[in-house]
């Protein structure tokens, strides 16, 4: 197997030795890139529903951590809020400024992705020429999420005013994987990505795979909502339950490698 581009992980700052995770997983021979991004949802603490005000990194942490791990793997994302007046602004100054090299937007938020205030942070995404990773489908339970806010239908006003924008739609929108695909058909730089319940329905990724005249399997990448520590594991997890369903192995070198490195921008190597 080839060495993992994970498209979708998180520095978690309130988890125990965080960047000494990072720093380990970063050396290891069984990765090749790892998307890490900041995300500050700015949620109350909740004792019913704990985990999600955990995410609580900015993007001043993330490039903290990407500087001390000083590694080429880790490939930090910015997060921003749409909502914020110079939200366009910020994505400017991280991208351009700050080395960041994609973004992570966050609908269940409160925000739905065909937002006006969207669409401008999109427009600029595109021009900077970097992929945008949205979480999609269900999120986890907190009073201040909806997942209502992350349906697959919602970017459709997003592909229109950005056909260029390499768009990944997070946790191939689970479970509303259908709605992804269809509603992705007319727009090719889109991709799906696996993590956690993203690789749940293998027939959802058969029948992404065998839509006529769709790019089909070069839309499926890897993820794993790791942070830094279980992220290979979480790897294993998804190759295990995806082994049954019949893929080759190089359509999982596809799925794992290839098609990730192609959404950041870089040169493939030449394929045997
Ligand atoms: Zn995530």
């Amino acid at each position: 197997m080839l060495p993992i581009v994970d498209l979708h992980s998180h520095y978690v700052t309130s988890v125990p030795d965080a960047v000494e995770n990072y720093r380990r997983l970063a050396a290891s021979d069984q990765v090749h890139r790892v998307v890490v991004c900041a995300l500050d949802l700015k949620l109350p603490f909740s004792s019913d529903w704990p985990y999600m005000s955990s995410f609580n990194t900015t993007n001043q942490q993330l490039e903290e951590m990407i500087r001390q791990v000083a590694s080429p793997k880790l490939v930090p994302f910015c997060h921003v809020d749409p909502r914020e007046a110079d939200a366009p602004r910020q994505v400017e100054h991280w991208v351009r400024q700050r080395g960041m090299r994609g973004v992570k937007l966050y609908p269940p938020q409160g925000w739905y992705p065909n937002d006006p205030r969207c669409i401008e942070v999109c427009r600029v995404i595109q021009e900077l020429g970097v992929p945008v990773l949205f979480h999609m489908g269900r999120v986890a339970s907190h009073p201040g999420l909806r997942s209502e806010y992350a349906r697959p239908i919602y970017l459709e006003e997003i592909g229109l005013a950005c056909p260029k924008l390499k768009l990944i739609v997070g946790h191939f929108a689970a479970p509303w994987y259908f709605e992804a695909i269809h509603i992705a058909m007319s727009f090719p730089e889109w991709t799906f990505d696996l993590t956690t319940s993203g690789h749940w329905n293998t027939e959802a990724i058969h029948y992404a795979c065998k839509v006529p005249w769709d790019p089909g399997i070069k839309r499926i990448v890897l993820g794993t909502d790791g942070t830094g520590a279980d992220n290979l594991n979480r790897v294993r997890e998804t190759r295990e339950m995806l082994q049954p369903g019949g893929f080759t192995e190089e359509e999982f070198d596809l799925m794992f490698h290839y098609n990730g490195l192609r959404v950041l921008g870089e040169e493939l190597p030449a394929r045997k």
